[in-house]
């Protein structure tokens, strides 16, 4: 039997809908492989291609396959286009994925965290642990930091945990964190809070998400009989957004991969955006280092934007440095220019961007209306969705926040998952916590302060120490009977949750509604006379409903963990608001982008903190938001905003000037910045017509468009020692100052007398 004989006689569609080099990237089954390529130019259809390429000449089974993706939303979408093409469901774990279980696609963190659960043992964990949220992380760290005695004014904890997530990006346990790395922090204790940390969370059968893949990593070095079955299992490995993956999940899908070498990775360097979380952009150069023979494929054309978006983009791109360069085109016309707009402030850009979205609703002479699920608000900063949030409430137009307020980090939903998670787990003493004295019942500091110190003298939990002091009369009478019936009310849903397990028809949604009416908390808001009670009794209620559609609570609270990371909204035609970060991998219509100020895009805390490199991160992050958009792309910047309730005047953010001037149209509310289309400098030799290709590495630099017209000056002086921003000259600090005049140390171009109507408070 031949290998074509085992695909069937016409080439199957989803061949068919590739074109050449795709196609090649799709068949190449054998041995690693690297699809490096522009934004929209098919890596994720490759991806599941290749997938469904698999299936299809039964080389393996949906079991054997690990397919890895960024976001909840984009594991959602893979999952989505592959049952398109397969014309079945693709379900998770459970659901029937050949021998061995069910299907492996998904995050980095819901794979990682399936594969612990089954050798929890092997890293000191129960199967059923606890996935810390952020919040807990915080408090834990808290409690460390101040049994040694360690001001937390000075290191705040949240400074440490930080730190903590970032030796966990680089799959650093914490005896293998290089000496003096902690430096002073924490009075020179990092390490060893980092280390005590780590033995906390197993005492409480606790991991963070960082652990997740950090035990993967330690159970895969120390337990090859474990990594050997894995490398049995999965035949293919598929990574997409490979630009971002960090260290550890470098190491992770290297440890994975190395027997096979079947590593197929897709990504972009021009859209990596999460160096701030330890992503390495060298994982994509080093590939073809670490897998020696790999093959490395080029995809070229652009296939979601129109001419002018792709060439403003280009233009933008262009301006990095550190960059590996590529080829773009599109066949797809040269379609509208990319509309550029100053406004006056925040209200008059979500005026604006409200006034468009209706008229691209209603259609115009000869043009069908669009949907508002084709359009998209990219913001750089979750606080800028409230102003657009605010007028489409007004306009009445539906829109959901992606990954924004989520409905589980309300704080009764975390409340009642508290309760939750101390049923499934009594060890869990962070919910514990949260929960002992929710509602009031005489379980104040006092009584918690006695718990901790049992629980630290003899090392077990919180409530293995309640158990105990409720057995003697180290508590006040009234405490003691209030948290023996609290101990007993645990003990009780335990033992149904059990019978539920064993067979038992009490259903965890019925459990979880008794567990909140008997502990008195629904109760408690329904007392409650403040006028966001009733949402939040509506909220509880939703969670209950959501429950029922989960087997077992551990699934559930495991859910919960993993949704947290990236929540999707209900369905129905609506606008779709999300941060920059959120949107990568995806694609609307009509794009709007505003907030293009200096001080907002580019961010000034990623150039403070990471110079010419943060700078960089914050140009690819906004041609990430110009490539989402496949006709239409809006930019827009206003001369005043208000940031944490403090008015500043702003000045256009330089990526503005950027964008390649023939593929933009800019326009201004009256009287800012003179309004005019002009201004662009002219040397700008990147187009990309029709049907012809031209390199985009070939952009030279091109001239700020605002710097000839001084904008209003700021009303206060700036103080000798003030970081400033200007246009031509980056960022510095001011060293003298005297009627209008500055004189300026610039970070890059060293010392020199402004204007000070020419710098804006960086
Ligand atoms: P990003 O870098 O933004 O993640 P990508 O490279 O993953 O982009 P896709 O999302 O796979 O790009 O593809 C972009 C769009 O182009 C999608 O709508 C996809 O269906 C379409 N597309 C990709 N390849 C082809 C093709 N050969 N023919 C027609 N349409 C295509
Ligand atoms: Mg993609």
């Amino acid at each position: 039997m031949t290998a074509e004989s085992v695909l069937p006689l016409a080439t199957p569609a989803y061949l068919l809908n590739l074109n050449e080099p795709q196609r090649r990237a799709v068949e190449q089954l054998d041995g690693p492989l690297l699809v490096l390529a522009g934004a929209g130019t098919g890596k994720t259809r490759v991806l599941t291609s290749r997938l469904v390429h698999i299936l299809a000449t039964r080389r393996a089974w949906p079991s054997q396959i690990l397919a890895v993706t960024f976001t909840n939303k984009a594991a959602a979408q893979m999952k989505d286009r592959v049952g398109a093409m397969i014309g079945r469901e693709v379900g998770g774990e459970g659901q029937s994925g050949g021998p061995g279980g069910g299907w492996w696609l998904g995050t980095f963190h819901s794979l990682a965290a399936r594969i612990l659960r089954r050798h929890a043992e092997h890293a000191g964990l129960k199967t059923n642990f606890t996935i810390l949220d952020a919040d807990d992380q915080v408090r834990l760290v808290k409690q460390l930091l101040k049994a040694e005695h360690i001001d937390d004014k000075r290191w705040p904890a949240r400074i440490v945990t930080l730190m903590i997530e970032r030796w966990k990006d680089r799959g650093l346990t914490p005896d293998k964190v290089p000496a003096g790395e902690g430096g002073e922090a924490a009075n020179g204790k990092a390490v060893e809070i980092y280390a005590q940390y780590q033995e906390r969370l197993k005492t409480l059968n606790a991991a963070d998400f960082g652990d997740l893949l950090l035990h993967n990593l330690t159970i895969f070095q120390t337990r090859p009989d474990v990594l050997a079955e894995y490398h049995e299992r999965f035949k293919y490995i598929l990574v997409d957004e490979y630009q971002d993956t960090n260290v550890s999940q470098y190491l992770w899908l290297r440890l994975l991969a190395q027997a096979r070498k079947n590593l197929c990775c897709v990504g972009d360097d021009d859209q990596s955006i999460y160096g701030w979380r330890g992503a390495e952009v060298g994982n994509i150069l080093r590939f073809e280092k670490d897998f020696p023979g790999a093959q490395v494929i080029r995809l070229e054309e652009n296939y979601r934007s129109t001419g002018h978006i792709l060439g403003a983009a280009a233009g933008l791109i262009a301006h990095n440095r550190g960059r590996l360069g590529k080829t773009l085109w599109t066949s797809a016309g040269s379609g509208d220019k990319v509309q550029v707009r100053a406004v006056w402030d925040g209200e008059a850009e979500a005026r604006w961007v409200g006034e468009e979205i209706e008229t691209l609703q209603r259609g115009s002479s000869g043009q069908k209306g669009q949907a508002l699920g084709q359009m998209a608000v990219l913001v750089r900063a979750g606080f800028q969705t409230r102003e657009f949030e605010d007028r489409f409430i007004t306009l009445g137009l539906k829109y959901r926040v992606i990954g924004g307020p989520r409905f589980y980090e309300r704080e009764e939903i975390r409340d009642a998952v508290a309760y939750l998670r101390v049923t499934a787990q009594p060890d869990d003493d962070l919910a514990f916590e949260r929960i002992v004295n929710k509602p009031k019942r005489g379980l104040g500091d006092a009584t918690l302060q006695t718990l901790h110190r049992l629980a630290r003298a003899e090392n077990i939990s919180l409530v293995a120490a309640g158990r105990r002091l409720v057995e003697s009369d180290e508590l006040k009478p009234q405490a003691r009977s209030s948290l023996r019936r609290l101990l007993d009310d645990f003990a009780r849903w335990q033992m149904t949750l059990t019978g539920a397990a064993g067979g038992d028809e009490t259903h965890v949604a019925d459990l979880a509604k008794t567990i909140l009416d008997e502990s008195g908390y629904t109760a408690m808001w329904q007392a409650e006379r403040t006028p966001d009670a009733p949402g939040r009794l509506e909220n509880l209620k939703e969670l209950i409903g959501a429950l029922e559609e989960f087997g077992t609570l551990t699934a559930f609270l495991e859910h919960i963990s993993l949704v947290m990371e990236n929540a999707e909204g209900p369905p129905g035609d609506m606008i779709s608001l999300m941060t920059l970060h959120s949107a990568k991998g995806l694609e609307f219509d009509t794009v709007f982008l505003p907030g293009w100020e200096e001080g907002l895009l580019p961010h000034p805390r990623a150039v403070e903190e990471k110079g010419d490199a943060g700078l960089e991160e914050e140009r690819r992050l906004a041609h990430v938001g110009l490539t989402r958009a496949r006709r239409r792309a809006y930019v827009s910047f206003a001369a005043n905003r208000r940031i944490h309730n403090l008015w500043q005047s702003s000045i256009p953010s330089r990526f503005v000037s950027e964008l390649a001037s023939e593929h933009v149209e800019v326009h201004s509310d009256a009287g800012l910045w003179g309004g005019s289309t002009t201004g662009f400098a002219e040397d700008v030799d990147i187009f990309v017509p029709e049907h012809k290709r031209v390199r985009s590495t070939d952009i030279r630099g091109v001239a700020h468009p605002f710097t000839s017209t001084p904008r209003k000056g700021p009303e206060r002086p700036y103080d000798v020692g003030t970081r400033v921003f200007h246009q031509k000259f980056g960022y510095g600090r001011v060293v003298a100052a005297e009627a209008g005049k500055l004189d300026i140390e610039f970070d890059k171009a060293g010392r020199k007398k402004v204007m000070d109507s020419f710098v804006a408070p960086a």
